[in-house]
């Protein structure tokens, strides 16, 4: 059995970005950039005003001559004279003899002339050719997530596809007997089935909408086929529950009869003993306890990261962070324990229901405490370490 750290040390070891694939800029919120943007344009592309008001070139005169008007679209590039003003509007081409923009609140119209009331400063209202970014620059950075600003942004420069890392294809495999489907009558015996929700919804939180769901009878040939399929049509495979040492627990079986090769089998912590985590090709593989709260717990702690660090992001693990007990926490395991636990101002409390089959709790917890396998009590006061959910 293997300690957390070295869990997590071999899940990062197989955390690498997923293939590049050049999407349109609609399909793109949440992903990651692949490579360097370059803008294909200068924006603004011209010379623009800012406001609803009058061009001029600048001096220190208060009265100007309207001689024409510029609307926002046209490309009319009106000749001025000394002393001659156009009317314009914001987003409109400011004329090449113009640098300045007086707001039209600021000025009073009489017999096609305008009084300057209060004199703006020279090149006041006009947003300069490429202000924002220049022709071939770098609009936005390999490594950036992309979100509705960053869209409208690549948007606003006419750039239809970009080149992201590519969403991994999930698949979940569900195994137990004993599930009943939510919505039909429990039978004596059974359960209803919440892994398989709990564990789509959390992937949905990483933008992973499309997951294949399945469910296998609790026998070896089921499992084996089952496995074998998933694995040809996904990136990532959980599997939930059947990874422990009863008899009907068929899972590491069928993940061998796969030819999957193994990298790590059962973890020194609490909730979450029997996790396999391993890989068949390109495919990674997790079989996840089936206790609900373990499962989900291995998902933030292991699935989580590796998840993120294909779907191309650089900080691929949940935040830890640390914060003071709020009483005393013992740990009597030689394991490492995840509790679930709340912060609020800094403080951390334990909530009750640390079963690993007790959704509950983790329902209205926050905050994932780490408890080290060496560390047998904290302390009232002293910080602990937890991972934010
Ligand atoms: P297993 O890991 O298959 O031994 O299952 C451990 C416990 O988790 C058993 O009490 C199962 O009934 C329960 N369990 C397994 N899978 C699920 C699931 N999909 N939803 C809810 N409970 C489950
Ligand atoms: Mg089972």
């Amino acid at each position: 059995m293997i300690s957390v750290t070295e869990a997590l040390q071999h899940i990062n070891n197989h955390c690498t970005p997923s293939k590049v694939a050049k999407k349109p800029i609609k399909k793109v919120m949440g992903m990651v950039l692949a490579a360097d943007v370059l803008s294909p344009i200068n924006m603004p592309p011209f010379k623009q005003s800012a406001m609803d008001g009058y061009a001029f070139e600048y001096s220190d005169d208060t009265t100007y001559m309207v001689v024409g008007e510029v609307q926002a679209g046209s490309s009319e590039n009106i000749k001025l004279g000394r002393g001659e003003a156009v009317r314009i509007f914001t987003g409109a081409r400011v004329p090449n003899d113009a640098d300045t923009v007086v707001m039209q609140e600021h000025v009073t119209r009489a017999d096609g002339c305008i009084e300057i009331k209060i004199l703006p400063k020279p090149k006041a209202n006009v947003r300069p050719l490429g202000e924002q970014i220049t022709k071939g620059a770098i609009a936005l950075e390999k490594g950036t997530t992309l979100n509705e600003a960053g869209v409208g942004f690549l948007a606003g420069l006419g750039i239809a596809k970009v080149d992201v890392y590519q969403t991994p294809k999930v698949s979940v495999l569900i195994t137990g007997d004993e599930l009943q489907k939510v919505g039909k009558e429990l039978e004596e015996g059974q359960v209803y089935d919440s892994n398989s929700l709990t564990l789509q919804l959390a992937l949905k939180r990483l933008g992973i909408t499309e997951v294949r769901v399945s469910k296998v009878k609790d026998d070896l040939r089921s499992t084996t086929k089952a496995i074998e399929k998933h694995l040809k049509k996904s990136d990532v495979v959980l599997i939930s529950g059947g990874i422990s040492v009863g008899d009907y627990d068929f899972v590491q079986q069928a993940l061998m009869d796969n030819n999957a090769k193994e990298v790590f089998y059962k973890v020194n912590q609490k909730p979450g003993k029997p996790l396999w985590f391993g890989y068949k090709g390109n495919t990674k593989i997790f079989a996840l306890p089936g206790n609900p709260a373990s499962s989900l717990i291995c998902f933030y702690v292991y699935v989580w990261p590796l998840l993120k660090a294909q779907m191309g992001y650089q900080e691929f693990h949940l935040p830890r962070l640390r914060a003071k007990a709020k009483t005393a926490i013992k740990n009597s395991y030689d394991k490492t324990i995840f509790l679930k636990g709340n912060v609020s101002n800094g403080n951390v409390s334990v909530l009750t229901g640390q079963a690993s089959s007790m959704l509950k709790s983790l329902a209205v917890s926050n905050a994932l405490l780490i408890v080290p396998s060496n560390i047998e009590e904290i302390n009232k006061g002293e910080y602990i370490t937890y991972i934010q959910l």
